[in-house]
């Protein structure tokens, strides 16, 4: 296995030309690719609910460990994973930097914020929201992910390759926005629509283990050539 790392260059002022950043390979610097896993929401507002009215707090509590587990498992010394809780007891902009030092102060490599979705009882697919397009590792990972959930599991994917870009600066991404005003790559999570039954909540739903296998291989393939 061939891992590259992102070299953490960050613009000053000007775009770059060329939009995937500088990588190095892993296997030739020895150094390890230090993910860093966001359980979404808090104790207090622990997000949506899905079928089974289990919260994206809860559902992630358990499913973030196994993660990490089949990341280490897959790829033993290749990866160093970290899970990042958010405090409940402050607001939610502090939430946000507060989780973006400490994933910097981790050097972490790129964050997986994890969620899911919640709408209409026809609502269907998987949809992974990143920040612009110029880092490379997050768009990549936000790809796979979203394609082997179709492949494996049968999810739609919704828009373009199942990946929503969004614009920086825009209000309701916190956790997005902090993560690239400190320059690290990021992606948000929303596999499936997770309110009422269905054949796409329940393959992500009724199978913990292969849920966080796909997710644990998706991190793994995307900083994998
Ligand atoms: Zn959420």
């Amino acid at each position: 296995m061939k891992c590259f790392r992102l070299a953490k260059v960050k613009a000053k002022g000007k775009k770059p030309v060329n939009q995937t950043p500088a990588i190095e390979p892993i296997s030739e610097t020895g150094q390890t690719v230090r993910v860093a896993l966001g359980r979404g929401h808090t104790q207090k507002k622990q997000g949506a609910d899905n079928y089974k009215g289990e919260s994206e707090w809860e559902y992630y509590g358990r499913i973030i460990p196994k993660v990490k587990r089949q990341i280490h498992t897959l790829a033993p010394g290749k990866f160093v994973t970290l899970q990042i809780d958010r405090a409940a007891t402050v607001g939610y902009s502090t939430q946000c930097r507060d989780s973006a030092r400490k994933a910097e102060l981790w050097n972490a490599d790129i964050v997986v914020l994890c969620h899911f979705n919640s709408a209409g009882r026809n609502a269907r697919g998987v949809e992974n929201l990143i920040i612009d397009t110029s880092d490379h590792l997050d768009n990549k990972l936000a790809k796979i992910f979203s394609d082997f959930l179709n492949e494996e599991l049968g999810i739609k994917e919704r828009g373009k390759d199942g990946v929503k870009v969004i614009k920086s600066r825009h209000n309701g991404y916190g956790m997005l926005n902090a993560m690239r005003k400190k320059s690290i790559p990021s992606v948000l999570i929303e596999p499936c629509f997770a309110k009422y039954e269905n054949e796409e909540s329940r393959a992500i739903f009724e199978d913990d283990e292969r849920f966080a296998d796909i997710l644990a291989r998706a991190i793994i393939k995307s900083v994998t050539i």
